[in-house]
Order: structure tokens, then sequence, then C-alpha cells
């Protein structure tokens, strides 16, 4: 199914390239060849929006070899992302990633451009280095069709930067059932923010950074049982799919065997029934009952830690292991949140966080339950 966004039928399945196949044995190495064939498949079926990023290590590069260098340039689109945050002392060195990113791609120009991920911690930066203004400078010299940005906060933080920049042509939100009501990540809020903004949504993270594609085995029952013949990623696709205002949704696919998976419930979408509604909220009851880290993700108690520990990442971590039994990605994710602060082991108990947690959490029990899951 299609729908129109400014003016041009948008194909409800985007493809991620943050994810790319990689060859055999060289987890560095995007497998090119793959990736062409996995472009001409999805050409074929119809749909055009494909999604990179500066910061996607590779990406952009193998956008231009298995996409831009083989095909009619009107034949897609493609979105990239400015990230201001990964040069936040430099202004003119994070404008110049725009023309890194032609240069990688080689496409001449971009049909959408995203500031990345903004969020309460980083908006400043994108203030203070005029990224809004440059997206509309952009636009006016031809250079990209249409901007927006993705997001990672809370509704209050969205409506916020959509009153300030009311410019700001669509928005890039993580929407999945899993994530639904969720008090950290707010997708049904984010996305009836953007809503009542009049933004059209680009869907990320449908599937949960695959998450969802193998999901507790009681969810995995419940989806299988109202259809046998559909993969768990399926439900979690068309759930993104079937909510209004949906631009497109992106899967970051990593083989043609996810990719024609895709495909097939994609091609001819159909909305999720009343029945296909009700077997999705019996499998969100069951994730919301698996005991897991209560935090919300509000950050009160990170700016007064002596140990600059980022607890609510730590506990998302140890939260991906809890709720979908992912021990490999819930290391991934603790080593991400302890690069530049402290390890869960290295809190003194001071308190200090206990004292401002709105959820009155007892985080210095969690954090020696991650101390002794994750180590170091
Ligand atoms: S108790 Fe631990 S985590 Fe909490 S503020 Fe003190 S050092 Fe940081
Ligand atoms: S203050 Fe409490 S709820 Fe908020 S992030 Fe910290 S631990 Fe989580």
């Amino acid at each position: 199914m299609k729908q129109k966004y400014f003016g041009a039928d948008v194909p409800k399945l985007g493809f991620g390239l943050m994810r790319l196949p990689r060859v055999a044995g060289h987890p560095d190495v995007i497998d090119v060849e793959q990736t062409a064939q996995m472009v001409d498949e999805f050409l074929a079926a119809g749909f055009t929006y494909f999604d990179t990023a500066y910061v996607y290590t590779g990406s952009e590069d193998a956008a231009r070899q298995a996409l831009v260098e083989r095909v009619p340039r009107e034949k897609y689109t493609l979105a990239s992302k400015l990230a201001a945050w990964q040069d936040p002392k430099d202004e003119e060195k994070a404008k110049r990633q725009f023309e890194t990113t032609l240069e990688r791609t080689q496409a001449g120009y971009l049909d959408f451009y995203l500031l990345h991920s903004i969020e309460s911690d980083n908006v400043d930066l994108f203030d203070r280095f005029h990224i809004w203004d440059y997206m509309n400078e952009l636009k006016s010299a031809g250079k990209i069709r249409h901007w927006g940005f993705s997001f990672h906060d809370d509704p209050k933080m969205l409506d916020r930067v959509l009153t300030e920049h009311p410019d700001a042509e669509f928005v890039q939100l993580q929407i999945n059932y899993a994530d639904w009501n969720s008090v950290s990540v707010h997708s049904r809020e984010n996305l009836e923010v953007a809503r009542q903004h009049g933004k059209g949504v680009v869907v990320m993270e449908p599937v949960r950074g695959g998450l969802l594609a193998n999901p507790p085995q009681k969810v995995a029952e419940i989806l299988h049982r109202a259809a046998p013949d559909r993969s768990s990623a399926s439900w979690a696709i068309r759930f993104a799919a079937s909510q209004d205002n949906i631009m497109t949704v992106l899967s970051g696919m990593s083989n043609l065997q996810q990719l024609r998976d895709n495909i097939s419930f994609m091609k001819e979408f159909q909305p999720l029934s009343p029945d296909e509604e009700a077997a999705i909220h019996k499998a969100q009851d069951v994730l919301d009952g698996i005991p897991s880290i209560p935090c919300t993700g509000c950050s009160y108690c990170t700016e007064g830690c002596p140990q600059k520990i980022a607890i609510p990442d730590i506990f998302a971590a140890r939260n991906t292991q809890l709720i979908f039994g992912a021990a490999e990605k819930g290391e991934k994710d603790y080593e991400r949140a302890v690069q530049e602060g402290g390890a869960a082991s290295d809190c003194i108990q001071c308190g200090q966080c206990e004292s401002v947690c709105p959820q009155h959490l007892n985080v210095t029990e969690y954090l020696k339950e991650c101390a002794r899951v994750f180590g170091r």
C-alpha cells in the first residue's frame, strides 16, 4: 500500500541500510554483492525508500556501490542523516558531514535529510550549530528535497522541538508493539504528538533491533496460533505500518531471506485485522508481565552521579536480557553504556540517584545485580 507524502507515493516498506549483510568470516566488511541483489529485489517489488546515515560505518559507500552506481536516480529515494554530536566542538565540521555524504554516495542530491537522533542531551548542540537553518539552506539550494529529524526522547520534548521547528517536514520515531506503551521509549505517545503537529512519520526499529523476530516463547506462541504461516517479524512490521500517519517503515534487513519475507507481506500490505490486533494486545500483555527493572529512562538520576554511571542505559541493557532473553545484545548494549562513564560496579552507594528517582527505585541494588551479570 502506498500513500502520498510530499506529492509522491511512498511505499510502506523502507530499506534501512544499517545492518547490511557481511562477507563470511569478515564481520566488518559489507557484502556489496548480496546487498546489490537485495536492492534489485526490493526495487522490483515496487519499493523505493533507502535510509542510510553518516555514522553507519560503510553504509553510505555501500549505498553508492549497490544502488547509486547501478540504478537510475529517479527510480529510488535516498535518505541520510547529519549527526552534529559526532563533531560537537566544530560547527563547520558538523555541517561538512553533508558534503561527505554526497561524496560517499555520489547521489547528487538527497531526497530526505535528517538531523540524527535528537534528544534532550543534544538538542542544544543542533540549535547552537544552526543545523535547522542549514537544512532550509540545503533545501533552497536544491541539494536536499525534504528534511526532518530522528528522535529518541519523550513526548514533551517532541512537542517542544516540533513547536520550535514547525518547518521540519517529517519525524523518524521508534515505533513497535513492545515499546508501544513503554514509559522510556513512548512509541504511542510520540506518534500521537507527531500527528497533532501534522507530521508524517518514518518508523525505525519496528522489530526492536531484531528482538521481535525472535520474541519470548509465550509471545511467539500467541502469534503462531493466530497465524501459523507468518514470521514473528511480519507481525512487528505490519503493526507499525498499520498505524495512522506512517510514511514508511524502515526494516534493517541483513540478508535475502529477511528481505523476501518482508516483501511477501508488505507488497500487498494489509493493515492488521481486529483479530490480529487482539493477538498483538495479548502479546503486549505478556511482554508487560515479564519481570524487569521498572526504570522509565527519565535520567533524573544521572546528572548528580559522582561516578558518571549511565544508570538508565545500563538498566535498559539488563531489561533486554530479562524481557527478550537476549544475553549477547544486552552485553553489547551494556558495553556501549559504560564506554564513557562508570560501570555498574563503580557505584559507591552514595544514594544521590535514589533521592531523586521519581519511581523510587532501589537503584544501588539493581546496579549490584547488573554488576554481577555484566562484570566490568
Ligand atoms: S548511588 Fe551509585 S549510581 Fe547512585 S549516584 Fe551514587 S554512585 Fe551514582
Ligand atoms: S531516575 Fe529512576 S526512573 Fe529515572 S532513569 Fe534514573 S533510575 Fe530510571
